[in-house]
């Protein structure tokens, strides 16, 4: 054992609770992850001793809320290892990250006849902001494939790389096979021809550690509840040779150098980003989620969930008709099946009633789904809180499922 995950499992106060007169058993990570105490701490120190708006003030509250505000900026600076703090934009979660590239990039880069490369296994939120911005801008979306084992067809990949192509954007994981893509050797490819890559990072901060220095990426974006912080945070870290080029996204206050009657000039980074009050108690609890991940290492957390993936795999071949989906070498511990011919959502509900939170339908990637010529899955995605038992318990809940079903 890496870690003692007794410990791990008392710092998380939903994980205490019993559902059907059961143990919770919480294997809905790849949507949100629980949070522990530290994060929920966080939250309530920021309203008992430091609440107030940042950046706009004089007077001690506001001073002390912009300093913590800032602080958190550098913890998640270093997190990542992004070169500056001005590269660290908050924004309230990995789709509006990706809205704001699509937009902003798109305005600045994208013109009618130029190319944009994106994949088969996205979430929407790294597919429909580009499919929309290419069809506004005439430019042309390619969609890159995959094998049998749901891993990326890299040679097509690489023939669709040319002088018109303005981006490659593409996710670190997929949230339904669980692949993790070759980023780095993708993103060496890619700067051959002098493309910019954007890693949609939702499924990726959780499960590995990450250095946008060492991957080279020109955007990397991801979702502070999936990463064990509060909803409506999130991240967009980007180069700032492109962040400087690019317009604002949205406009207000913050985002403003000086306004005028007839012009305005904008803040600097990553300030012309960020219009209107932000969530400052999501960013510190985000700053307590990246602490607590940091304590437990990220390396050492990737080994624990890869030990958990492979007893899942194992235990789960051996039950007939079992089909796994994303069978890839490198894959983060998160597990697509269908059983038989069952449909997903029956077995969903089944295995709910034994108190497991499995998710179950197309994980917002339908041209994936469609792909495959399935009505969907059934997920079950796996944090380093998890232990083998319960995944002992999702065997026999499957056999249920089985039973009442097949
Ligand atoms: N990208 C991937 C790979 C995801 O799995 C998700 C959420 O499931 C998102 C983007 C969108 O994240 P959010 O809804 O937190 O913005």
């Amino acid at each position: 054992m890496i870690f003692n995950i007794e410990q791990i499992r008392a710092d998380f106060p939903i994980l205490q609770q019993q559902i059907y007169k059961r143990p919770l058993i919480y294997f809905d990570n790849a949507a949100s992850t629980q949070k522990p105490s530290q994060v929920i701490d966080a939250i309530r120190q920021y309203y008992e001793h430091d609440n107030c708006n940042i950046h706009r003030g004089v007077h001690y509250l506001s001073v002390k809320a912009t300093e913590a505000y800032e602080e958190a900026r550098k913890e998640i600076r270093q997190f990542i290892n992004a070169k500056s703090t001005h590269e660290i934009i908050f924004t309230k979660g990995a789709t509006e990250s990706l809205n704001l590239v699509a937009s902003s990039f798109g305005k600045r880069y994208v013109h009618s006849g130029d190319e944009v490369i994106t994949t088969i296994m996205e979430h929407h939120s790294n597919f429909v902001p580009w499919q929309q911005m290419c069809l506004e801008r005439g430019a042309r979306m390619h969609v890159v494939g995959i094998n049998e084992k749901g891993e990326l067809d890299l040679e097509e990949l690489k023939s669709l790389l040319s002088e018109k192509t303005r981006l490659v954007a593409l996710t670190h994981v997929s949230n339904v096979l669980g692949t993790i893509n070759p980023v780095k050797e993708i993103v060496e490819l890619a700067h051959k021809y002098g493309v910019p890559v954007l890693i949609d990072g939702a499924q990726g901060v959780s499960h590995l550690p990450v250095d946008v220095q060492d991957l080279d990426c020109d955007f990397y974006c991801f979702s502070g509840h999936k990463l064990y912080a509060p909803m409506g945070t999130g991240v967009l870290y980007g180069k700032e040779k492109y962040l400087e080029e690019m317009p604002p996204y949205q406009l207000g206050g913050e985002m403003i150098k000086d306004v005028y009657l007839d012009h305005t000039t904008f803040n600097e980074l990553p300030f012309k980003f960020e219009a209107g009050t932000p969530n400052v108690e999501g960013v510190m609890g985000l700053q307590a989620a990246v602490a607590y991940l940091t304590g437990l290492g990220m390396g050492n957390i990737a080994d624990y969930e890869d030990q958990l993936l492979k007893y899942a795999f194992e235990k789960l071949s051996a039950i007939d008709g079992f089909k796994f989906y994303g069978t890839s070498a490198h894959k983060a511990s998160l597990i697509s099946f269908l059983i038989g011919n069952i449909h997903p959502y029956d077995a969903g509900m089944i295995i709910d009633k034994m108190g497991i939170a499995v998710r179950t339908g197309h994980h917002c990637a339908m041209p994936l789904i469609d792909f495959l010529k399935i009505p969907g899955t059934v997920r079950a995605s796996f944090a380093f809180y998890n232990t083998r038992e319960e995944i002992d318990q999702l065997v026999f809940a499957i056999s249920r499922v089985k039973q009442m079903l097949a």
